[in-house]
């Protein structure tokens, strides 16, 4: 890994120009520029600093490759029996993207009636319940205790549903990790440099596997890591210490002053906070506990699913940074609007209005709730069109240039200042097949050609004379 290579017929800016890059970081922009180094032919591609995915679950996106996804057309009780018909017998079978309102209730009983020969886990599409069968539970629950996720019905029964309990599911189930290699094969395919790791239930453990992926090169991106504990960061570790993550449920909000333990405890630790909120009530929580224990510069709310104009006012105040997920409109919007009540669908995933009241707004995929395709989520954050070709929020929608900028930004600094191609800048770069106002036209489809990481190629390597 050189980290040295030469760029030529590249524009930047509209300009047609050489980069020599050296060492990970640009030391030259012009013409008729030489070095003895790879040699990367841009022919006439626009090239443009590498995209950040702010917000995104690396593990959940690797482990949903291997399951079996629901949507909304999905008849759930045909394709749990056809899985289940063809997965080999000694395998669990998972299943994500349940949501009650496309697919019925659903708990133990129900899933035992399809499925009853291995264990079964279903997720719901919110990420935040799961409904195990019987033969699942038997083993989850195997030492006899049971903790406060697990549901209970009026005789103390588990019902199988369990609640915001991840991490204990996945101490209970001790598959081995996913590998990340394909993910971060197809984040790089995309123009992808950065990630920020947004899961609440990352420890020193998942850290690790992390660092071992990225020496492996099976991750190649710079990786920021959310944890809702906290981490220890080894001096040498790959990654950056990101966020202290709160999960606000409405299903069980807790009292405010444990949130306001939870950032006293992240001062502590001198980190950032980043607050989920996806409806109004757990953003009103996250408002009352920055109100206050006081923001500070980087703390985060994140998705902003429901934002009222008073709560864009008191964001504004705290001075808080929104990480938004366009995409959520573009695969979610028609469920929306027929589920939301009409007088919040302009709350719905704000954009434009954040950014003109001088919110500082990030853009994110929020993978697997949402396809992992940053050029989804771009497109989504220009257009806003739902699957049904309805446009959700018009006012909210952005200029082709702002929707990019708000994957372009540092990785501490979403809704900063968007990264520039630039003499001393980290070589981190994202080339395109044409110019970027050809691609407007022509469509999102596999845009990018090469990406570099720290002046590697880490996509694209047939293009390297
Ligand atoms: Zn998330």
């Amino acid at each position: 890994m050189s980290g040295s290579l030469l760029i030529r017929n590249a524009r930047v800016d509209g300009r047609l120009c050489e980069i020599r890059i050296e060492a990970g970081v640009i030391v030259e922009i012009g013409t008729g520029l030489r070095g003895q180094m790879p040699m990367l032919d841009a022919k006439g591609g626009a090239l443009l600093p590498g995209l950040i995915d702010h917000h995104i679950h690396l593990l959940a996106t690797a482990a949903e490759a291997n399951s079996l996804t629901v949507n909304t057309d999905t008849d759930f009780a045909a394709a749990l029996r056809e899985r289940d018909h063809t997965l080999a017998p000694d395998l669990d079978l998972r299943v994500t993207g349940y949501h009650d309102s496309f697919h019925g209730p659903l708990d133990a009983a129900r899933l035992d009636a399809l499925v009853s020969g291995r264990r079964v886990r279903v997720q719901y599409r919110t990420g935040s319940l799961w409904v195990l069968n019987s033969k699942a539970l038997a083993v989850a629950l195997r030492d006899g205790d049971i903790p406060d996720c697990v549901e209970r019905n009026a005789d103390g029964v588990p019902t199988g549903r369990i609640w915001r309990g991840d991490e204990w599911l996945r101490s209970r189930f001790s598959a081995s990790p996913p590998s990340l290699a394909a993910i971060g094969r197809a984040l790089a395919r995309q123009g992808v440099t950065h990630v920020t790791d947004a899961s609440a239930s990352t420890s020193d453990e998942t850290a690790a596997l992390f660092a071992s992926a990225m020496a492996r090169n099976d991750l190649r991106q710079h990786l920021m890591l959310m944890s809702a504990y906290p981490l220890s960061r080894p001096a040498n570790a790959p990654w950056r210490l990101g966020p202290v993550k709160i999960l606000l449920d409405d299903h069980a909000l807790p009292p405010l002053e444990t949130v306001m333990e939870i950032v006293a405890d992240a001062r502590r630790q001198k980190r950032c906070v980043a607050v989920h909120c996806v409806t109004a009530g757990e953003l009103a929580m996250a408002l009352a506990g920055f109100d206050a224990m006081g923001s500070q510069p980087g703390d985060r709310i994140e998705h902003g699913g429901i934002i009222t104009s008073e709560a864009v006012a008191e964001i504004k105040r705290l001075d808080l940074t929104v990480v938004t997920q366009p995409g959520f409109i573009a695969e979610r919007g028609d469920h929306y609007l027929r589920e939301v009540e009409p007088s919040d669908h302009v709350n719905l995933y704000r954009c434009a209005s954040l950014i003109a009241a001088g919110i500082k707004t990030g853009g994110s995929t929020d993978a697997p709730y949402t396809r992992p395709d940053i050029w989804a989520a771009i497109a989504a954050a220009i257009h806003r069109t739902t699957a049904d070709g309805k446009v959700l929020g018009a006012g909210e929608c952005l200029s082709p240039p702002r929707a990019l900028a708000l994957f372009q930004t540092d990785l501490a600094d979403p809704g900063g200042t968007p990264r520039r191609i630039a003499v001393g800048a980290p070589a981190d770069l994202a080339l395109l097949r044409d110019s970027f106002d050809a691609i407007l036209v022509n469509g999102f489809a596999e845009p990018v050609v090469a990406t570099v990481v720290a002046g590697n190629i880490v996509w694209g390597e047939d293009r390297l004379g």
